[in-house]
């Protein structure tokens, strides 16, 4: 069967989300936005809330909640502000290859950390010479006794700067390639890791990126998640399920300027009548809503097929593609309907353009995604 309805639960959360959205992130987006400064109050706020750890298992002490309901509230949480939303959802990024691949054990003593305290995880995959390629990773952790030696850097780490602790993919094994790559959890404190600066970004501002160098650092083997080998494949199966959560966030983008654009269409006055009687302005209007919309859709299906344990590369490379394409798409217009007033910086439109920029970006760009889909139909899925 196919429902349309949220569930009573999942319109509450909505709701709540929502109300979390206009009280506590757009009073101070411009704020983060401007000094790119660590948002200490507003995670704080998220925790109590649940956002942060809202993926943990209840049989870990959390939330345990649905991608689908993660879908839910990354939307509001991206309308209120893109960069707070991806220092928030980043959170679930981190934590998805320990609830893929981490034993009892590891979920216990990794995943309770977040419900006990406002801490941070990160999720490292990027490195400086394997972005999209991401298999060609460089990066060695060597096996020596009861440790990995972990030795190279990594970059563009999410929430990196602040984190408790790395999901990390590493080369346990060159001349394996992609298949001789492993995942570890590692934690900030270990020595021979080191941060680096924070990355200067265009939009996004109020989240955090950082490069991480190691050098001789050691982590126990009991940090390995599943088995040798199985780092990339878990990288992908992470992915799969978190880009839905991206999705909404290019949904909850397009939503906060559509609604502005739309606002600012009925009360400017030119030529004696609201620019919104123009069709040259409906027009742009009426497509926003129609991709919001399908992105919407999109989003919910994706996550669900997760929630489902459907397989789902194809799907959630076509809802992050779709969704994020909008976002961008969505907020360039709205620029363009407020004409000079979305170039300024009074209205917040100009820094939808700037965050929505970046969802095309993280979590494989666009261009990946299509090299996904275009895969998965080649093989008939
Ligand atoms: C703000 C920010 C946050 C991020 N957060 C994280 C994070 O938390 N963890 C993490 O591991 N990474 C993170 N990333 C890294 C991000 O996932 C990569 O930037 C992204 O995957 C692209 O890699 P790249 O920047 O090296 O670009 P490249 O791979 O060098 O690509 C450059 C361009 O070439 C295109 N391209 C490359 N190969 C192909 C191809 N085969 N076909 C068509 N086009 C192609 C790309 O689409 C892109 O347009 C983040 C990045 C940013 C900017």
């Amino acid at each position: 069967m196919i429902g349309f309805s949220l569930s009573d639960e999942q319109k509450q959360l909505q709701a709540d989300a929502h109300a979390f959205a206009v009280e506590v992130m757009r009073p101070v987006s411009r704020h983060y936005d401007l000094t790119g400064e660590w948002a200490v109050p507003v995670y704080q706020k998220a925790w109590e809330a649940g956002y942060l750890q809202s993926l943990v298992p209840k049989a870990y002490g959390g939330p345990g909640k649905s991608q689908l309901d993660e879908a839910i509230v990354c939307e509001e949480l991206a309308w209120g502000c893109a960069g707070l939303y991806t220092s928030i959802m980043a959170n679930g990024l981190a934590i998805t290859p320990i609830l893929i691949a981490g034993s009892d054990q590891q979920k216990k003593t990794w995943l309770s950390k977040l419900v006990e305290a406002p801490l941070f995880a990160a999720f490292s995959l990027s490195e400086p010479n394997a972005g999209s390629d991401a298999g060609g990773m460089t990066c060695r952790a060597e096996k020596k006794g009861d440790v990995y030696v972990i030795n190279g850097t990594k970059c563009y780490c999410t929430n990196g700067g602040y984190a408790d602790f790395y999901t990390l993919f590493c080369s346990t094994d060159p001349s394996r390639g992609a298949r001789g790559s492993s995942a570890l959890i590692v934690p900030r404190s270990t020595p021979g890791l080191t941060v680096g600066k924070a990355l200067d970004k265009m939009g996004q501002r109020a989240s955090n990126q950082i490069e991480l160098h190691f050098e001789n650092a050691e982590v126990p083997v009991a940090n390995l998640l599943g088995k040798e080998g199985m780092g990339f494949i878990i990288a992908m199966k992470t992915l799969d399920q978190t880009r839905a959560a991206v999705a909404a966030g290019g949904v909850g983008v397009a939503r906060a300027a559509y609604e502005i654009a739309l606002d600012y269409a009925k009360t400017r006055i030119q030529f004696g009548s609201p620019i919104i009687m123009n069709q040259g302005v409906s027009f742009m209007l009426a497509d926003m809503a129609v991709k919001i919309e399908a992105s919407r859709l999109l989003t919910y299906q994706a996550a669900w097929m997760t929630d489902h344990q459907i397989k789902n590369s194809k799907q959630s490379a076509i809802s992050k593609t779709f969704a994020t394409d909008t976002a961008m798409e969505v907020a360039t217009d709205a620029v363009q309907i407020l004409g000079g007033n979305g170039y300024s910086r009074e209205f917040l439109v100009e820094k939808f353009m700037r965050d929505a920029k970046l969802l095309q970006i993280y979590e494989g760009t666009n261009q990946i995604q299509r090299l996904v889909i275009a895969k998965e139909i080649q093989q008939g899925n």
